[in-house]
Order: C-alpha cells, then structure tokens, then sequence
C-alpha cells in the first residue's frame, strides 16, 4: 500500500526538534514513504505517534528507538533573564518565534508557543536557557499550532529574503545609473532652454 509523506507528516508532533535525525517533521516523513526510515525515530511524539504511523503504514509497533532519545513530559525553555547578555543567538534557530528580545536587551520565551525542540540551548554563549517541564502538560501546543507557527516563521524569512534581494537589486542598478554632472563653481546648474528675448 502507499502512504504519502503529506500522511505521514499529519501525524508527527512538528515540534521540527530534528532528533529523528532529519531537518525537521516534514523531511522525516518523507524518508518514511521513501522506506528510508523507521517510524520510531521521534522521541516528543513517542509511543502515541509510533502506534499511529504503525496504524497508518499497518506495520508491527516498534519501540522508540533510543538512539534518537527518551520519551519524557513536554518541555519548555526558560531563560535566566539575569544573565542573558542579548546576544540574540537564540532566535534565528527557533522554529517558531517564541523568543522574543532586541540586540543587547534580555530576551525571554513565550511559553505558551514554546514547542520544546531545545533548538535554542545549544547557541546561547553564556548557556542561560534552560528546559523545564511544562507545569501544566495539557497547555503545550497542539501540532497544530505548531505546524502554523512554523509555516508563518517560513513565510517571514522567505519575505525578509526576497525584500533583500530586492533593495540589492535595487542598489546595483542605481550604481550602473550615469553619475550626475558636477555642479559649476557658485553652485548653480546651468540652463539648457534658450533665453527668453
Ligand atoms: S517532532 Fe519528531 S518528527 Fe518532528 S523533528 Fe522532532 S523527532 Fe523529528
Ligand atoms: S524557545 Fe527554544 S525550545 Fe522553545 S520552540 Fe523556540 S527554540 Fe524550541
Ligand atoms: S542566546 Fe542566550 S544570551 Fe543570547 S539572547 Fe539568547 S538567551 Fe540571551
């Protein structure tokens, strides 16, 4: 039987953590319609995700592979707001803007968008982001919501990228533009219409 990656990927958390071992959900899904992968290879999803793809692909239950991690209550990252020096290196990493904070100003985490990937401890120079379970497990987002969260942070960079290109674009056609007369000394540019009689 076939089952397309758009199936597959229905069913994952989109937490986009990458501890399958794949660059998020979608490219995980897609190596299982290729045959490429096993479907226990995502620990946030753990058991319930496992027995829906087994369901799905109808293969036998496997246990989560430990290779790719342990299934635990969903997390959330916390910053220690003391010591966050504003370096900003926590956000471009995180896959669904749950960080907010300026260059040089303490930066803190919106928790309840917070998917719990740990993309964010890795990068901080001073490690002051920590991950914590969730006081209330039932308040961590739907996949959902994640999946919209990360399909809007998309859209973001892809805009940013192309208004880049464009201001580019822009910058070297003005350097190809011919480059204005220098004005005469007294500052004021000569006329090229015929005195009047
Ligand atoms: S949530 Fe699961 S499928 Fe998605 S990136 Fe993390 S481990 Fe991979
Ligand atoms: S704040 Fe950190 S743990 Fe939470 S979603 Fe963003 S990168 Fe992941
Ligand atoms: S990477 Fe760490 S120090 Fe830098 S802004 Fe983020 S939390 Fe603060």
């Amino acid at each position: 039987m076939s089952v397309t990656a758009d199936e597959i990927d229905a069913l994952l958390p989109q937490t986009q953590c990458t501890r399958c071992g794949y660059q998020g959900c979608r490219p995980y899904a897609e190596a299982i319609a290729r045959g490429e992968a096993e479907i226990n290879q995502c620990p946030p999803g753990g058991s319930k995700t496992i027995a829906a793809l087994a369901a799905l692909l109808e293969r036998p239950v496997l246990p989560l592979n430990p290779a790719n991690g342990v299934e635990g209550p969903p997390l959330v990252a916390r910053i220690d707001e003391e010591r966050c020096i504003g370096c900003a290196k926590c956000l471009p990493p995180c896959p669904v803007d749950a960080i907010v904070g300026a260059p040089r100003h303490m930066h803190t985490v919106m928790t309840q968008i917070c998917t719990g990937c740990e993309l964010c401890v890795a990068p901080c120079p001073v490690d002051c982001i920590s991950m914590v379970p969730r006081e209330v497990p039932e308040e961590a987002p739907s996949p959902e919501m994640n999946r919209m969260r990360f399909a809007a942070r998309n859209a973001r960079i892809a805009r940013r990228a192309e208004e880049r290109a464009a201001l580019l674009a822009a910058r070297k056609r003005a350097a190809h533009l011919p480059q204005t007369e220098p004005l005469p000394p007294g500052g004021h540019s000569q006329s090229t219409s015929s005195p009047t009689p």
